[in-house]
């Protein structure tokens, strides 16, 4: 737990992510939907049938939401336009979830901003 408090403290420091070297074709992924603005990829660790990262392409100190300023409207535009192109190719546009983890209590992991899309089962609620 000590080791878990650490990392969440050390959590958002600024510091390059796996996101980056996806971004540069450094680490494989499979990509989803892609302009020049956004990236969508398929979670590693899927959470439903359908489950896709978005993630800005430049993170322009946009490590989570709540670093988010008046600069970051248009791409935070972008990225949930970019949910819905994603739900669309994936075909769960009659159901599906957008979620982001905000920091150490909602188990952020990467610093790097992203929104999770979910889908192709029943979604509960509330979320745990
Ligand atoms: P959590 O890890 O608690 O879900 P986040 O909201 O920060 O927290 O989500 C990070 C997501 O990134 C996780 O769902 C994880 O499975 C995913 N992920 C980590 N590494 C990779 C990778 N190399 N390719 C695709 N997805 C990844």
């Amino acid at each position: 737990e000590a080791a878990a408090k650490a990392a969440a403290i050390n959590a958002d420091n600024g510091a390059p992510t796996i996101f980056d070297k996806i971004i540069a074709k450094e680490i494989p992924s499979t990509i989803v939907y892609e302009d020049d603005k956004v990236l969508a990829f398929k979670d590693i660790s899927p959470q439903a049938p359908v489950h896709v990262l978005v993630i800005p392409k430049f993170r322009d100190g946009l490590t989570q939401l709540g670093k988010a300023e008046q600069r970051h409207g248009v791409i935070l535009g972008q990225l949930l336009y970019a949910a819905r192109i994603v739900a669309e190719k994936e075909g769960i546009l009659d159901g599906f979830r957008v979620v982001i983890n905000n920091g150490p209590s909602a188990c952020q992991s990467v610093y790097h901003l992203h929104l999770h899309v979910l889908g192709g089962r029943q979604m509960k609620w509330p979320p745990g």
